[in-house]
């Protein structure tokens, strides 16, 4: 596969993107039935005939893939044999065994395109000079496709890794860089850090922020409070992006902000309800991801798990394929307190607005069968509130009233921080499963 030096597909009319995603998803459907050992059986148990296999119209007929089958046996998904393997990624692995991901070097170029198209939507050129402070070793698939993209663009690359605070603030203060991909509270403390030398982060000169891992938009699409913090203190514009290895595609907020667009010839998405059946126009389900053009490992409607909206309107910088809305939350971690369905990133972010809140986490019980309980504990910078104060702003800003517990910020940061796990736990879930 050759990749066009310009973006094209996503500002094609809808005719034309539904036509272009038909050819190509039949393409590699028919590329997975001659060479994936797991999809030729499945489409043969379900008596699907890749010949006559018609394009979008009939992917609702393929089954859906589990990240339980994926990660049981990889094997049986892996399409090439070892001399066409370029690189193996591995997954972060938070919660199992990291599943390895084999790339070829088709693949390798189309991680590149992907990423380079998104880095464009940003409005960074050849003329950027931009922090990776992500991990780009580890074999992780992110912090190379950030590189390969930047690469492709032709902007100079710093490739800083996360790890050390203090070699990235030596090299943004050395090196002059315009832009910087990494964590929105990475980007804040090192803010914070600048600051307590008395140097003001805005000028550094980062002008754009590309935040990956965590959300930086509200549901509504603005900033969140961290998003907010983040284009103050750096004066810079911020963009989210959501990506996955299994999808081996990324999508990036553009400079309108307005959700992460999807580039038509690299993935098809389905939003489906509980059921698996496609919801309406607009309304949130579970991402379900097709990634085009994939010879490593592909993977047919994926199961991400993790639940979010499409926007199909036009965007204002001229691209028509649709937007991925901010990630409302995790599938398995909806909570359904009397009778509403809610996600614990929607408490969290109604507790970042009360700005007398140090830090906080939420936790679930299952003590009624149709009723989940949730709790909310907090630490509070030098202030009266009560923890009744705080449940009864919480209630307003949020349809149910939770337990609010007040503790020290030694003792809510050692619960977040927990040495078990690479990422903060903001939400602990003792629901029997
Ligand atoms: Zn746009």
């Amino acid at each position: 596969m050759t990749y066009p030096q310009q973006e094209q597909a996503a500002f094609e009319n809808a005719e034309n993107i539904r036509a272009l995603q038909n050819r190509l998803l039949i393409d590699q459907v028919t590329y997975v039935y001659n060479h994936s050992h797991f999809y030729r059986k499945q489409l043969n148990d379900t008596k699907l005939d890749p010949c006559s296999f018609r394009g979008l119209e009939d992917l609702h007929r393929l089954p859906l893939t589990e990240k339980s089958a994926l990660s049981e046996n990889p094997a049986l998904f892996t399409c090439v044999g070892p001399r066409q393997i370029a690189d193996l990624c591995q997954t972060s692995g938070t919660t199992s065994l990291p599943l390895i991901v084999p790339q070829t070097r088709s693949d390798l170029e189309r991680l590149a395109y992907n990423e380079s198209l998104a880095f464009e939507a940003c409005g960074l050129t050849a003329d950027d000079r931009v922090v990776i402070a992500c991990a780009i070793g580890r074999s992780f698939m992110a912090g190379l496709a950030y590189y390969l993209g930047l690469q492709r663009i032709g902007a100079t690359t710093l490739r800083t890794g996360s790890d050390s605070t203090a070699h990235i603030l030596e090299t943004i203060q050395r090196c002059a860089p315009t832009g910087m991909v990494c964590v929105p509270s990475l980007a804040l403390h090192l803010a914070e850090r600048l600051e307590s030398t008395g140097v003001n982060p805005a000028t550094i000169g980062i002008r754009r922020l590309v935040c990956i891992g965590e959300p930086i938009r509200n549901a509504d699409l603005t900033l969140n409070p961290l998003g907010e913090q983040l284009a103050q203190r750096w004066q810079a514009q911020v963009f989210g992006t959501y990506a996955s290895s299994e999808m081996a595609t990324a999508f990036c907020d553009c400079i309108h902000g307005a959700g992460g667009h999807l580039q038509p010839e690299l993935i098809v998405i389905e939003i489906l309800d509980e059921a698996g059946n496609p919801v309406p126009d607009g309304a949130y389900g579970e991402v379900v991801a097709t990634p085009l053009g994939v010879e490593g490992m592909p993977l047919l409607r994926f199961r991400t798990g993790d639940i979010c909206r499409l926007i199909v309107e036009p965007c204002a910088c001229g691209r028509n394929a649709p937007r991925l809305s901010p990630v409302l939350g995790r599938r398995n971690q909806m909570l359904k307190v009397r009778g509403c369905t809610i996600f614990p990133n929607v408490i969290l972010s109604a507790i970042s607005e009360i700005n007398e809140i140090e830090a906080a986490y939420v936790e679930a019980f299952s003590d009624f069968a149709l009723s989940d309980r949730v709790r909310v504990v907090v630490s509070l910078k030098a202030s009266n509130l009560t923890e009744d104060s705080i449940a009864e702003a919480l209630s307003a800003r949020l349809r149910f009233r939770p337990e609010v517990i007040i503790r020290s910020k030694a003792e809510v940061e050692t619960s977040i921080y927990d040495p078990t796990s690479r990422k903060p736990i903001l939400f602990r879930d003792h629901r029997s499963s």
